[in-house]
């Protein structure tokens, strides 16, 4: 049974300018004038619905998130639609996905259609914040983390969600830009039976050291091998990976410890939609080094929600270094990324049902357009 939200809104004191039409918006530093809040009490539940003014957080020193990193987090985007619709993709899935991510790390889950609701308000209340310009989008962060004030270690007994609001501008410039990926082999992200399935923060946290070490190899991002015998391929830093061998699309299977992304769910139902099936196996490093040397690998491609398809141009292993030509005229990688964002925007029908409008459109979509 889905709760009802009983939200209070808290007026801002003045508001942000926005930025203009047009302006550089990057990523991840500019955020809206309000905020989604709820609080969780042991025993009461979650309670306090809110939507209150973007503002820096009070904490205690002892609030056991910043001791013991119990937190998980969301990513998604809102995109406008050519029709002026503001639109959501897929939206159950990342709150679905945020349980699992909640239960895995003892926080307490959140009635998803509660979470949808909560965020279709904060979203109308901030539509004019949602950027029109290609490629732009809102980016969405859901997060909850533990906010008890208390040094022994046990799950906290008091939690808070909050939805932020992030305009953010076009991935790709112009034309998608093939990054070189790293495989790491000597530190891990995940084992089966941790937390790789789970998009909480200690994840990214271990990540970062190899980070540092590809670039200064020369290298953009890290491609993760499995925590134990370092051999099967599992995912790239906040994407997951693709192949194209021998002309079928390929992905590791998910096995606990890679994280089930939802642009990787969408390609593997939309290739099967196509007709046009999807392969996902067990993937060695070592086999797939030898098919790519044999050129039998014809694409490597990222997904996750930022790049929705990042192609890879170069791959490195160990000493050897091996390239890949990326070129959009007969690429699957740029196919499934016109078909996924053509959806998203508006400008290709939605025939899996994946787009949730959160307002209508006010403006006919341009002719011939679907
Ligand atoms: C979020 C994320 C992905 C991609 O998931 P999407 O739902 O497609 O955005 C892949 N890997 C990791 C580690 C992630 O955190």
């Amino acid at each position: 049974m889905s709760q009802r939200l009983n939200l209070t809104r808290i007026p801002c004191p003045g508001l942000k300018t926005k930025p203009e039409p047009g302006a550089k918006l990057g990523f991840g530093s500019l955020f809206t004038d309000f905020m989604f809040a709820l609080d969780y009490t042991e025993g009461k539940g979650w309670h306090d619905a809110r939507i209150e003014p973007y503002a820096p957080l009070e904490l205690d020193p002892s609030c056991m998130t910043l001791h013991y990193g119990q937190t998980i987090f969301e990513g998604m985007k809102a995109y406008r639609g050519e029709d002026d619709s503001v639109r959501l993709f897929r939206p159950r899935l990342n709150f679905e996905r945020m349980n699992v991510s909640a239960k895995r790390m003892g926080i307490p889950t959140l009635d998803v259609d509660l979470a949808l609701q909560a965020l279709e308000a904060l979203i109308r209340q901030e539509a004019d914040w949602v950027p029109g310009e290609p490629g732009t989008s809102l980016y969405i962060r859901p997060f909850i983390f533990a906010t008890e004030g208390h040094l022994g270690v046990r799950v906290a007994k008091t939690y808070r969600f909050l939805i932020i609001l992030s305009p953010s501008g076009a991935y790709y410039e112009s034309g998608l830009d093939p990054v070189s990926i790293y495989i790491e082999d000597e530190y891990v992200r995940a084992v089966r039976g941790g937390t790789g399935f789970a998009k909480t923060a200690a994840n990214y946290a271990v990540s970062l050291l190899s980070q540092i070490v590809a670039k200064e190899r020369g290298y953009e991002q890290v491609l993760w091998l499995d925590g134990v015998e370092r051999r099967y391929i599992e995912e790239v830093g906040s994407m997951n990976v693709f192949f194209v061998i021998d002309g079928e699309p390929v992905t590791p299977v998910l096995n606990g410890s890679i994280l089930p992304g939802i642009t990787r769910r969408s390609v593997l139902e939309l290739l099967e939609h196509q007709g046009r099936p999807a392969r996902e196996m067990r993937l060695a490093v070592d086999e797939l080094m030898e098919l790519a040397r044999a050129g039998r690998v014809t694409e490597v491609f990222g997904t996750g929600t930022a790049a929705v398809i990042s192609p890879v141009g170069r791959l490195s292993y160990g000493e050897e270094s091996i390239s890949f030509t990326y070129n959009p005229a007969d690429s699957l990688a740029y196919q499934l990324y016109d078909d996924l964002t053509g959806i998203q925007y508006g400008h290709k029908p939605d025939e899996l049902g994946w787009v949730h409008c959160v307002t209508p459109g006010r403006k006919p979509q341009t002719e011939g357009s679907l």
